[in-house]
């Protein structure tokens, strides 16, 4: 070949296109190199980029080509299943390639770094037979967090690694190392020894059904459903078949959410399999990032368990996709890059011709949907019979209640008897997806949008009503427009007037209130499970923070002060998220020994969704809700992708996105539907006025068609202004 090669990048830019660059003239560049990393100049700066093509010739005139810089790398950092997954989730989320794998990729790689390191795996720590003996409560107060590292690992006998501690527990070497130097605990760098490993258990019918169906399909691509409750075995289902998985000589990869990523279930892993096991998730330093991504990419790790962006991890080997709690929606990436990391797992397994378990103890509509249509295997554990334990559940109508009273004075009664048996409390606020509304407490009338199939939202500022959909405004009526009531009731209460309220009502009550607000600091959370764990806590008040994962041994009663949250939510997925978070709160009261209640806050204690729930259980309620969905025209039935616009005044966001939805309208693609532009629920947030344009379509293909016309000029007609993003699939709107 007589001219040097084209090399074609992606680089981290808004812009889609590749770049064209030129090799130096002792490079010795071939189809090999594709998947490197090699640095060029752009405008002004140095950028990074991987070679994704190698080209004869370019459409760029010779003498405005300039030549790269640096190769990075002698081998690629993605390897071609890598760079058809990222392919695959540029075009069908419409983000900008480069910008993708910028995101997918360490940010040590993405700085330049080797893809080499020469730090050690993480360290093994175990209980000596001295620190067997301390009883961790007989520590002084200030040290705590001693006390907490030497329960953790007397309960884990063999040994758990520092990653792991350091799930639970920022930072714990120094913590690690005070306990070393009282002979308490000890490093150990060897793996554990094959007879310390907890053996596989004798799986139950349902059990050894699920594994045998999914180990006959170990080699095909092979989408499951494993549905069941809490403490019904799924992890064991998983623990099984990753064991076959890995005698084969194949990886795992297992997702779960952040927030049930805790030593429990990592330990758990630790205990069965005598492997390295690379851990990936947002408390990483940098270094231990990139350290776990080699292991992976390396193939010396057979088992990956990560949070959302684990799911981009190499896998050379991959033999299974597990996601537990499939549900959860911090899956979804709700900026930039909007990926869903449950989706993008699903479509990696297709790729890789390996099953795929999706678990939940209340999955979600689009996955029972995909396993009533049959996509998914639908595999059912039932519940343990005799080990469960079913709260009792009582409907409290807030309708009879004083105005402006919070704690129903049957709710106040169930804490004072639950206070005097000194077991604790938890008090749940649901605030997600939620907007205040208007409601009649006489005729249980709401403010609806007469357009759309959507409840009105209210702005306390303006007291005016507004579709979050269509965007239209009224005024807020004074009077019920049905029974002419004055008894309209605005549906909204925070957790901070929740707690004033019990302090009032319970003063010699210790309180703690946990949501995003009072756990801002790295380690509040930390230290105020530990305060609840130590029993310093008799009512804890929380968000959906509380309802997740975390074990609280003590709580007998759950109180749930408004469920017509999620009954009245504006987005349409409001009334799934409160089922699910409704069955995870109330598996949260009681344990084997002290039954537990639960107590629902309800304007609506007719609600047919609310008593199908507690009836019937969430299957009969999920059948209702798709049923729903199905007659109103939303997913699962339909698709949706919401483009976003942010800016510094409402009118520039709107306008913009009318701009765009006129040229949207002048394409004349039939079978799409635009709803807005309407001001997003929570309107203003850290300055910027959000605005949304929601495109439907029955068909993913003709709205996706559509959407990426509007990705080649919504860079030019946005203003510097506006800052815009698309998203597909959305969770919230
Ligand atoms: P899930 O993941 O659905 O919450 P787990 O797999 O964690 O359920 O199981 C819950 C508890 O039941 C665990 O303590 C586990 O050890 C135990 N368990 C699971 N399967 C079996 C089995 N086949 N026999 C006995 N105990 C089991
Ligand atoms: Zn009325
Ligand atoms: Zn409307």
């Amino acid at each position: 070949m007589s001219n040097p090669p084209i090399l074609r990048l992606a680089l981290p830019t808004p812009l889609q296109s590749l770049f064209d660059y030129l090799a130096p003239a002792d490079w010795h560049i071939t189809e090999q190199h594709i998947g490197t990393r090699i640095q060029v100049p752009f405008r002004k700066q140095v950028l990074m980029g991987i070679l994704l093509e190698v080209a004869e010739s370019s459409n760029i005139p010779a003498q405005k080509l300039k030549t790269a810089l640096n190769l990075l790398d002698n081998t690629p950092v993605l390897n071609p299943a890598d760079l058809q997954l990222i392919h695959w989730a540029s075009r069908y989320y419409h983000y900008p390639l480069g910008q993708v794998i910028a995101s997918v990729l360490p940010t040590l790689l993405n700085a330049g770094h080797p893809t080499r390191l020469d730090s050690p795996p993480s360290e093994y720590w175990c209980i000596t037979p001295k620190g067997q003996f301390i009883d961790p409560t007989d520590l002084p107060r200030q040290s705590h967090r001693q006390a907490y590292l030497l329960s953790l690992l007397q309960e884990n006998p063999q040994g758990l690694s520092e990653t792991t501690l350091a799930l639970d527990f920022p930072n714990p070497r120094k913590t690690l190392q005070a306990l070393q130097k009282r002979g308490w605990v000890n490093q150990q760098t060897v793996m554990r020894d094959a007879d310390s490993l907890s053996p596989p258990l004798p799986l139950n019918p349902a059990q050894a059904h699920a594994v045998t169906q999914i180990s006959q399909h170990l080699d095909q691509f092979y989408p499951c459903l494993l549905d069941g409750v809490t403490g019904s075995g799924k992890t064991e289902v998983y623990l099984q078949l990753i064991q076959q998985v890995i005698q084969q000589g194949k990886q795992a990869l297992v997702l779960v959410p952040e927030i049930n990523l805790t030593p429990q279930m990592l330990g758990r892993f630790e205990q069965r399999f005598n492997v390295p096991i690379a851990v990936l998730h947002s408390r990483l330093s940098p270094k231990e990032r990139l350290y776990s991504w080699l292991q992976a990419r390396a193939g010396t790790a057979p088992i990956v368990i990560g949070t959302r962006s684990a799911v981009w991890t190499p896998l050379p080997q991959l033999g299974i996709v597990i996601v537990d709690e499939e549900h959860d929606p911090s899956y979804k990436q709700q900026e930039g890059f909007c990926y869903s990391a449950r989706d993008v797992a699903m479509m990696r397994a297709q790729y890789a011709k390996v099953p795929i378990l999706l678990g939940s103890a209340t999955p979600s509509l689009d996955s029972l949907y995909n396993a009533q249509q049959q996509r998914y295997q639908h595999l059912i554990l039932p519940e343990r019979a005799g080990i469960a334990v079913h709260p009792s559940i009582h409907l409290v109508d807030m309708r009879t209640q004083p105005r402006q009273q919070i704690l129903s004075t049957a709710l106040q009664h169930y804490i004072r008897a639950h206070l005097a048996k000194q077991q604790q409390i938890l008090l749940f606020i649901n605030r997600r997806g939620y907007a205040p509304t208007l409601l009649c407490l006489n005729c249980q009338w709401t403010a609806h949008c007469q357009h759309c199939d959507a409840r009105l939202t209210y702005h306390e500022a303006s007291r005016y009503l507004r579709c979050h959909h269509c965007g239209i405004i009224q005024a807020a009526p004074k009077q019920c427009p049905d029974c002419q009531s004055n008894n309209l009731q605005l549906l909204g209460q925070g957790t901070e007037r929740v707690e004033e309220q019990l302090q009032q009502l319970f003063p010699e009550a210790r309180i703690l209130r946990i949501d995003s607000d009072s756990t801002r600091r790295k380690q509040a959370m930390f230290d105020m499970l530990e305060q609840i764990h130590r029993g310093e806590v008799d009512i804890l008040v929380g968000t959906q923070m509380l309802a997740k994962g975390h074990h609280f041994p003590n709580v007998t009663l759950v109180g749930i002060i408004n469920i017509d949250g999620g009954l009245f939510s504006v987005d349409f997925r409001g009334t799934e998220r409160m089922a699910q978070l409704f069955i995870q709160v109330a598996g949260r009261a009681g344990r084997a020994e002290n039954a537990g209640e639960v107590v629902i806050q309800t304007y609506q204690p007719t609600h047919e969704l609310l008593n199908c729930l507690i009836s019937k259980g969430y299957h009969a309620f999920a059948d209702i809700v798709l049923k729903e969905r199905q007659q109103t025209d939303y997913p699962p039935y339909t698709r949706l992708i919401l483009l976003r616009a942010d800016s510094k005044t409402t009118r520039l966001a709107l306008d913009f996105l009318r701009t765009v939805k006129d040229y949207a309208q002048q394409l004349n693609i039939t079978g799409v539907e635009l709803w807005g532009p309407a001001p997003a629920p929570m309107e203003k947030r850290a300055n910027y006025y959000r605005a949304h344009l929601l495109l439907q379509a029955q068909q993913r293909s003709t709205l996706h068609y559509l959407v990426e016309q509007l990705q080649n000029v919504l860079p030019s007609l946005a203003t510097k202004d506006i800052r815009w993003g698309i998203d597909v699939d959305p969770l919230d709107l």
